[in-house]
Order: structure tokens, then sequence, then C-alpha cells
């Protein structure tokens, strides 16, 4: 997730120089990891009713952010989350094996309790993704607030797998504050983009991953 990247680095730099701990440094439960020994087991199906939205996009100076103001929901087991939100980052940061996937896109869902979950879907490099030219075609040009796109919509569907089995693990929001207790699931089955996509896509943002931080003793648990 995206909170920090707006902060301009001098305020970081003071926050580290007077002392303070932050859980950016001192959390057990950080985002992104590399996923490696997983423990399989039968985890609730991910039930998506994702709506089609009309197209509202920002371009907040990193990421390109899609705003969901349809009612977008995911269901898993009996806990209901809302999709509020779809930014990108390159690399995805998570990994798999040690995989780098040149791309993710973090969903970002509450529940009505407030929980916060972010669903990874990863990219590797191959065919182009429809939908993700229509997104390249209308990145707004200026960093600012959101803008609606007129007469587009996108089946959100369509930017992820068809196959959604998936890794379970809690973890944290990328950036400061790096909060823990995230709920992070990540689509197991990666979807592609084209070289050409990417490289437009990086015309505009630059890298914007963090790097792979300590597991811990955290379980990664992996659907069967
Ligand atoms: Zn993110």
């Amino acid at each position: 997730m995206h909170f920090i990247h707006a902060l301009p680095l001098t305020i970081l730099v003071t926050m580290s120089s007077s002392g303070i701990a932050n859980t950016c440094d001192t959390g057990h439960l950080q985002s992104p990891i590399n996923i490696t020994t997983t423990h399989k087991q039968k985890l609730p199906n991910l039930v998506f009713d994702y709506k089609s939205s009309s197209l509202v996009l920002a371009n907040d100076g990193h990421t390109l952010r899609i705003r969901i103001n349809s009612r977008s929901q995911l269901k898993v087991g009996k806990q209901i989350y809302t999709l509020s939100q779809i930014h990108f980052h390159t690399p995805a940061g998570d990994q798999v094996a040690g995989e780098v996937f040149p791309m993710g896109a973090h969903f970002l869902h509450k529940s009505t309790s407030g929980q916060l979950l972010v669903l990874v879907v990863l990219f590797r490099q191959g065919e182009p993704n429809k939908t993700f030219n229509t997104l390249l075609s209308n990145i707004p040009k200026r960093v600012g607030p959101n803008q609606d796109i007129p007469n587009t919509s996108i089946d959100i569907q369509t930017l992820m797998p068809t196959e959604k089995s998936y890794f379970r693990y809690m973890g944290s929001l990328t950036a400061f504050p790096c909060t823990e207790g995230v709920e992070w699931i990540i689509l197991r089955e990666p979807i592609t983009v084209s070289i050409e996509q990417l490289s437009t896509y990086k015309n505009t943002f630059s890298d914007n991953a963090r790097a792979p931080q300590s597991i811990n003793q955290r379980p990664i648990l992996e659907s069967i």
C-alpha cells in the first residue's frame, strides 16, 4: 500500500534521526515478503462480488490508482470486505520462492469493523492485458486528485486470474507508518502484462516497491 510515498524524504529523515523507533524499522509483521515455506491447508474460498465500475483514476506521482465507487465486495469465510481502490507497484514487492514479478496490483479492502485486507495480483511478462491498456491510455497527465474518465468503465475481474487459489499471511502497510495487523492475500496464479505495457507504465511511474521484509515466525498459509 501506498500512503507513505507522498511524504517528503526530509520528514522521514527527521523522524528516524529523532531516535523514535517506528514500526517500519522495528515491526515483526511487515510486508511485503518472499513466500517460501508454506502451510498447505483448506482455506475459505474467496467469493468475489466485484461490480463493473465507471473509471476514476488518480496519478499520485508514485502510482496509478483506480478509485472503486461500485459496491464491490470480497467474502472470505464469514467476513465481508469492501474494495475501495486498486493501485500498482513495480516490481510487485511480494515474491514467491524468490521470483521477482515485474508488476503487482494491490486491491485494498476494508471490513465494516475496519479490518484492512490487501489482495495482491502478480503479473509476469507475457501477453498484454486488455484492461491495462484502457488504464494506460487514461493515466492522468498531472499529479493530483481523482479524475472521472468519461464514458469508460472497467470490469475489475479482468485484472485477476481465473484460478483463485492463494497465500495468506498477516502483514502491514508497506509504507510509513507500516501499521501491522493488515491481512494479506496473494493470488497464486500470476496474470500477464506485455513488455510494451510495462514500458509505457514506467514512462510515467518510477519503481515503487518496498523490499521483502523478514518473515520472522509468521505462518504463511496456502490454500489447497
Ligand atoms: Zn500498495
